[in-house]
């Protein structure tokens, strides 16, 4: 299928490695120009000569998105963009009351706070020009939450609101937001939450792989490829009705009718 993209610039943002590597590479695919970003400038540098591969231009911005520094730096970068995708690391593990008003303004400002503040420096762009697909990664959690993920819970669903109320304010300029919720994927954060369950439970890194494939109705952890996939397709010429959705890609995990 023509995505019906090509020559479309977008910002992904996290995208040295899994899903937001799997989402540049299908943008990159569809034939879109890029803007990367990640904070270890090797890996980054290194997807992006692959990306490169696809015939499209890519230009690779080192630093920590959840920064104003940061931010500020991919964003001139980036200047105006067609596609944003949103991304940053997650929160990590714990217990509910270990966490300090410093651990949840950190996974606000990572999770919640840096797209909103990507979202408000781009879509007036994407509006002026009637045209504009925002895709942010959020997590299954948003819909079933994960106990050991309290701070990665509580700052996704903060996104979540915002963008049930602002892709219907956008929406009549031809600008889609809609958010992306993974399921358990094969990527670098998979094995350090296996690492988790292997040294909390005692357990082999085999065992603890093996019991959480168990709980997902298709048996597997999703790859980065089929959420870049899917990504790409949100951000294409078909999907201009799909509007403020919670989109889960999760292999049947979170056991719900709707
Ligand atoms: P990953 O494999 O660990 O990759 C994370 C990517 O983001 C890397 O390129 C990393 O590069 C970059 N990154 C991390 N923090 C950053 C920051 N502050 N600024 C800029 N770049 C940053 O993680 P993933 O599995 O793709 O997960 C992506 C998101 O989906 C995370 O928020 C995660 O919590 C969420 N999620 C993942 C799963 C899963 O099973 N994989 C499930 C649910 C939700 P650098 O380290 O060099 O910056």
């Amino acid at each position: 299928m023509d995505l019906g993209i090509k020559g479309k610039r977008a910002l992904v943002c996290a995208a040295s490695k899994g899903l937001g590597r799997g989402c540049a590479m299908a943008l990159a695919e569809a034939g879109v120009d890029l803007v990367i970003n990640a904070r270890g400038a090797e890996a980054l540098e290194a997807t992006a000569s692959e990306l490169r591969g696809f015939g499209v231009q890519v230009t690779a911005v080192a630093g920590d998105i959840t920064t104003e520094a940061g931010r500020a730096a991919v964003l001139a970068a980036a200047g105006s963009v067609d596609i944003l995708v949103t991304n940053a690391g997650g929160p990590p593990p714990g217990v509910w009351l270990d966490w300090s008003r410093e651990d949840f303004i950190k996974a606000l400002d990572a999770n919640m706070l840096t797209p909103i503040a990507l979202m408000k420096a781009l879509l007036p762009a994407m509006i002026a020009q009637g045209w504009g697909r925002v895709v942010n990664i959020t997590s299954q959690s948003v819909k079933a939450p994960i106990p050991q993920l309290g701070l990665s819970n509580a700052a996704r669903a903060g996104l979540t609101g915002y963008v049930g109320g602002t892709a219907r304010q956008v929406a009549p300029f031809g600008v889609t937001i809609n958010n992306l919720l993974p399921g358990i994927h094969a990527t670098d954060r998979a094995v350090s939450l296996d690492q988790g369950v292997m040294a909390a439970r005692g357990i082999t890194m085999e065992a603890a792989m093996a019991e959480r494939q168990a709980s997902i109705p298709a048996r597997r952890y999703g790859t980065a490829a089929e959420f870049g996939a899917t990504c790409a397709f949100l951000c294409s010429q078909h999907a201009g009705f799909i509007v403020g959705q919670n989109i889960l890609l999760d292999g049947g995990a979170v056991n719900a009718t709707l």
